[in-house]
């Protein structure tokens, strides 16, 4: 067993991969259902009795972003993500804890999303598109719980809560792409790519 760009780490509920080659294919297991509903979800989270993951789970799942990256976004915030400090803690063997994205932290859920320089840069670009100023949490329930005192109003509350999804999202695929497909790391490109998936 080693690195995938699955994003798992540890069993998350419900959801299982739609089969091998299938990058963004998610089939939610639970009951007879093929297909995800944000009910089962919720049933399913109640009965681990985990008050806290059922509040991030609705706080995540207000926003507009497809099932696929809030789940994803949903995993970094309960630091369920197979990055590579996950793994090993998991047992996993690997050649280096490193980040792909500095090359100079371990990579955990807090570094690779908000320590990390290359997070920053990308961060930098939504601060100034958003036109706010602040300095961000590494943490990540603090960093996302943040935002929702940037941009108070209703309309800023759905809009924020689906760019931070986006900005993670794309930040772990570009993290995939260096990793298993020799990518650049390019801060410039993963903002484009946040922009163009929170107003498509
Ligand atoms: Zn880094």
């Amino acid at each position: 067993m080693g690195e995938s760009d699955g994003g798992a780490v540890g069993s998350t509920p419900g959801w299982g991969w739609g089969g091998p080659g299938e990058t963004d294919s998610w089939v939610w297991k639970v009951g007879d259902l093929q297909s995800f509903t944000v009910s089962s979800a919720y049933k399913l989270i109640r009965k681990d009795n985990e008050a806290d993951s059922l509040l991030v789970f609705s706080k995540i799942w207000r926003s507009k972003a497809v099932p696929s990256t809030a789940l994803l976004a949903w995993r970094v915030l309960e630091n369920k993500l197979a990055t590579r400090v996950n793994l090993s803690r998991r047992g996993v063997q690997l050649e280096s804890l490193r980040c792909v994205l500095c090359g100079k932290e371990e990579e955990s859920c807090s570094h690779l999303f908000f320590g990390c320089t290359f997070a920053w840069r990308v961060w930098c670009l939504c601060y100034r598109w958003l036109g706010v100023l602040f300095v961000a949490h590494n943490e990540p329930r603090f960093n996302f719980d943040q935002f929702r005192l940037i941009l108070p109003s209703k309309t800023g509350f759905f809009v924020w809560n689906t760019i931070w999804i986006g900005v993670v999202s794309e930040i772990w695929s570009h993290r995939n792409t260096i990793i298993f497909k020799r990518g650049v790391a390019d801060a410039s490109e993963v903002f484009a790519l946040v922009q163009v998936k929170v107003w498509s």
